[in-house]
């Protein structure tokens, strides 16, 4: 089964509104050289950020996800935004779970199980990270980990919508640090959860884009590209700097 890569571009909290046109301004023309048989290209601004860079991707191949979101559609939820108040800002999905929203700021598996379904519901593409942290990796824990939370986190998500969604394998020792998983632990961990996604609906299992995050650079990115398993990236560091991030672009 051929699957598209997606490669995603995590800004974080980086980037005005300024530089982030000036950043599209620059990207956009080399996604477009690449043409429509290339990987598909997503951004992921800040909120602030994300009605311009929806604007300016309009009409070419880069589609714009969220950071986060909040599972319920309106009320007292203050510092909150919803998928439909990013369906409207122009977003065409949402990472969710990423490990610093659970790490920083309280995420918990419960919340997730909520915000899967909320994200699938209103048409939003779902990017969901999962990945254990050294410690877990070094006592042996992280297919026990990897199992928890996807289990947890896609409990309320129909079997055959498990194939709609994508998931990104972030090891939490290698997000930021320089440290990159080696192609074969990337690949291991990637048909892990794809084993436990097919164990729900073989159709999914096949369907489902496992994505590879963690130190992603131009020059680690065709081997981690390369594996059977893994169908794109999600990259945080690398992702701020137009060439770089349109390097790892081509490179898938
Ligand atoms: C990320 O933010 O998801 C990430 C993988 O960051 P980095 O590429 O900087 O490790």
């Amino acid at each position: 089964m051929a699957r598209r890569p997606l490669i995603a571009a995590n800004w974080k909290m980086n980037k005005t509104i300024a530089e982030a046109r000036g950043f599209c301004e620059q990207l956009l023309p080399d996604v477009e050289e690449l043409g429509p048989d290339g990987a598909e290209v997503v951004v992921c601004p800040p909120y602030l950020a994300l009605p311009l860079v929806a604007q300016l991707c309009e009409g070419s191949d880069v589609g714009v996800a969220a950071q986060n979101m909040y599972f319920e559609d309106s009320g007292a939820f203050t510092g909150e935004v919803s998928a439909a108040m990013l369906l409207d800002a122009g977003a065409d999905g949402v990472v969710l779970g990423h490990s610093e929203r659970r790490q920083l700021f309280g995420e918990t598996d419960g919340g997730l199980a909520k915000k899967v379904p909320a994200a699938l519901a209103a048409g939003l593409l779902p990017i969901l990270c999962v990945g254990e942290s050294e410690g877990e990796r070094e006592r042996g824990e992280t297919e026990e980990v990897l199992r928890r939370q996807v289990e947890a986190d896609l409990a309320e998500v129909a079997d055959e919508a498990l194939g709609g969604i994508v998931i990104a394998y972030e090891p939490i020792w290698a997000i930021g640090t320089g440290k990159t998983a080696t192609a074969e632990q990337a690949n291991d961990a990637s048909a892990f959860i794809r084993s436990l996604v097919a164990a729900r609906n073989t159709e999914a299992g096949d369907l489902i884009r496992i994505q590879y995050g963690g130190s992603v650079k131009p020059a680690n990115a065709a081997e981690l590209l390369g594996q059977s398993d893994i169908d794109g990236a999600l990259v945080g560091g690398a992702s701020l700097d137009p060439e770089d991030f349109a390097a790892i672009v081509t490179a898938a």
